[in-house]
């Protein structure tokens, strides 16, 4: 399967990603992972891209796309793929269509996590990240709403929406029959 997850900052996209990838049998790619890969191992890519990230903004879709471009060159994603953190913007979205195409495929579902903002906030202050300062976390949802926010309707034919919240479990089991339901 090739899947896209989106959802607003405090979803909980990793957390079901993580479990979706071990029963898809499909590589987990978070892109906001590969990037914190970079900036702990101070490579040119983490260096470019740790001031966007320390203040909650998007890094530039050129970097951005090329390193997804790289990733999904690898062997494991041949099969399919869970894409978490990207695409974020339209323009992303339509790098993506490319280099899919490229490869003679498409995506089979976006999967929407629907969820308050008062349970995203409660989630993220409680993972502490480095990026999870409150004003930060304002940013990032700002940038959810005015760049992020438009794929729902760019990919309206590809959305499956699932309710957000409840315990990691619910979530999942919701997730999972909604894709059963696509096969
Ligand atoms: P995440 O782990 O998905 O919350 O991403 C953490 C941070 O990495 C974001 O706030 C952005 O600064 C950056 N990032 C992750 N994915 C993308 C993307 N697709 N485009 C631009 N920036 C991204």
């Amino acid at each position: 399967m090739r899947l896209v997850l989106v959802g607003p900052p405090g979803a909980g996209k990793g957390t079901q990603a993580a479990i979706l990838s071990e029963k898809l049998g499909v590589p987990h790619i978070s892109t906001g992972d590969l990037f914190r890969a970079n900036i702990g191992e101070g490579t040119p890519l983490g260096i470019e891209a740790k001031s966007y990230i320390d203040a909650g903004n998007l890094v530039p879709d050129d970097v951005t796309v090329r390193m997804v471009e790289s990733r999904l060159a690898e062997d494991d994603a041949k099969n399919g793929f869970l894409l978490d953190g990207f695409p974020r913007t339209v323009g992303q979205a339509d790098e993506l269509e490319r280099l899919l195409g490229n490869l003679g495929t498409t995506l089979d579902a976006v999967v929407q996590f629907d969820v308050s903002e008062d349970v995203v906030v409660e989630r993220m202050l409680a993972r502490g990240r480095a990026d999870d300062t409150e004003e930060v976390i304002r940013n990032r949802m700002h940038v959810y709403d005015n760049e992020t926010a438009p794929l729902l309707d760019h990919y309206s034919d590809k959305i499956v929406k699932i309710a957000a919240e409840g315990t990691v479990e619910e979530i999942n089991d919701r997730t999972m029959a909604e894709l059963n339901k696509l096969k």
